[in-house]
């Protein structure tokens, strides 16, 4: 089977290099397929959205790699699209009229009540903390039934086909710091995610970017929630949340085994517009 990736950031987001640097990476892996995934401009200041005056250009270059590459990869343009809750990110960036191939919905901001603020969940250690214990008066019980309550949120405003990092709040949650993922409350929250995933009939992608960057030592999603979306039948398909080329396809054996481990037959692959099934 020939890997596909559509989580990809370049230049144009957090990422580092060209375009086309990450293209030649998946024609040398022998890839099958590479889709671009910028994080989408949102209406909130920070250091890793594509800047909204940047989109027009992304999009064009893009395009134009379609072309230049056209006999020798497919390539897709996409978006990693943020969902923030009570901010309209679509209308913001003008979703409608962009003619993305595909876009995974993601969930990094969460509006904290107590300090009427947004702020991501997947910052470093310090901002975790900040938040934990002035946003959620160090109940992080309150901080990730939040995080999925507001990832519940997304997937019935958007009705996305592709779902990226469903468990990224763990990201800081190395040797089980703030909390353990057999806690009852923890299982629940997900488990009612994983219901809503599947009424939808969403795809939920397997992204091993925090390995390859060293936050995590498992996919996203965990191998027990894997198991869970297994009972549920939900498809998965493999994606790297790449930030540079080399990284294009990092660890997709390892993800796959353990899909495989989790029970299943099969991954789904965006080819030509949809996902298609693969025996694995
Ligand atoms: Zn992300
Ligand atoms: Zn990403």
């Amino acid at each position: 089977m020939k890997y596909i990736n559509l989580h990809t950031h370049d230049k144009y987001s957090d990422g580092k290099g060209d375009p086309a640097d990450f293209i030649n990476s998946a024609i040398e892996k022998k890839m099958g397929g590479i889709g671009f995934s910028s994080h989408s401009p949102v209406p909130l200041p920070n250091s890793w959205s594509m800047k909204l005056e940047n989109t027009g250009k992304y999009i064009e270059d893009i395009n134009n790699q379609k072309v230049l590459f056209k006999k020798e990869i497919p390539v897709y343009l996409g978006l990693e699209l943020d969902y923030i809750e009570n901010l309209d990110v679509k209308s913001y960036i003008g979703f409608d009229k962009l003619n993305l191939d595909f876009y995974l919905a993601a969930v990094h901001y969460i509006y904290i009540e107590k300090l009427d603020i947004y702020d991501t969940v997947d910052d470093n250690i310090t901002v975790f903390k900040k938040i934990l214990e002035e946003g959620f008066d160090h109940s992080m019980e309150s901080f990730y039934t939040k995080y999925f309550e507001t990832y519940r949120m997304m997937i019935n405003e958007y009705r996305p086909l592709i779902l990226a990092h469903l468990d990224l709040i763990k990201k800081n949650n190395g040797n089980n710091v703030y909390y353990n993922e057999n806690d009852e409350s923890y299982v629940a929250q997900v488990l009612m995610t994983l219901d809503e995933i599947k009424k939808h009939d969403c795809v939920l992608e397997v992204n091993t970017g925090g390995m390859s960057r060293g936050y995590t030592s498992d996919t996203y999603p965990s191998l027990w929630i894997l198991k869970e979306c297994r009972k549920r039948k939900i498809r998965v398909t493999v994606n790297a949340d790449a930030h540079q080329k080399d990284n294009i396809d990092f660890m997709f054996d390892f993800a796959v085994s353990n899909i495989r481990k989790a029970g299943y037959t099969s991954i789904y692959q965006f080819v030509e517009g949809t996902f298609k099934e693969h025996a694995i």
